[in-house]
Formats: C-alpha cells, sequence, structure tokens
C-alpha cells in the first residue's frame, strides 16, 4: 500500500482505495479525463465559494462605509461601522491573496 494525492482534491489517500475519502472521487475504473473533470469542478466550487467570500467582505466595508458617514458620530454606530470597515478591509485582501494562490496550485 502506497499513499498517493488524490487526482481531484490533492489530499493525500491510499492508492488502495476505491474513492477519495475526502472529496469522494472515484478513483477505480475513473478515466483520467474524468479525473480531470471532476477536478476542474472541485476547482470551480472553491472559486464560487472564495467569491462569495469576497463579496461578502465588500458589502460589509461599503455597509461600514455608509454607516460610517450616515449615523451620529458617536456611540455604538460608530464602533460598529469601524469593525465593518476591518472586517471588510481584511477580509477582501484576505480573499485576494486566497485566489492568487489558489492560481499558483
Ligand atoms: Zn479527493
Amino acid at each position: 500500500m502506497a499513499i498517493i494525492r488524490c487526482i481531484v482534491c490533492s489530499k493525500r489517500i491510499s492508492n488502495k482505495a476505491e474513492t477519495c475519502m475526502h472529496c469522494g472521487a472515484i478513483m477505480k475504473g475513473s478515466s483520467e479525463e474524468q479525473l480531470e473533470r471532476a477536478a476542474h469542478l472541485q476547482k470551480l466550487k472553491k472559486n464560487r465559494r472564495i467569491q462569495s467570500f469576497s463579496f461578502l467582505a465588500i458589502l460589509a466595508f461599503v455597509l461600514g462605509f455608509f454607516l460610517y458617514y450616515f449615523k451620529p458620530s458617536d456611540g455604538i454606530w460608530r464602533q460598529v461601522s469601524i469593525y465593518l470597515l476591518a472586517i471588510g478591509f481584511i477580509g477582501y485582501i484576505v480573499s485576494r491573496a486566497w485566489i492568487l494562490y489558489n492560481k499558483k496550485k
């Protein structure tokens, strides 16, 4: 028994495994083309997840921006708006870095 990498999710699995225990890809009896298609789909799904994360970050940032400018300048709303701005900004940077990292792989 040897350890190989799943062609779909690239996690470690046994070469005797019939399906990948991480992503459920069927190893036995699948053609190269089928596995590649599954890998592509997996990547698309991941990208979509990152994109929705990125979208949420932008939404938080915009919301924070509006709160900052249109609510009274003291009290809880000012704090909430600053948190939202920070979360949105950091979230956006993280999602961009994530996308770059995924492209390299
Ligand atoms: Zn897998």
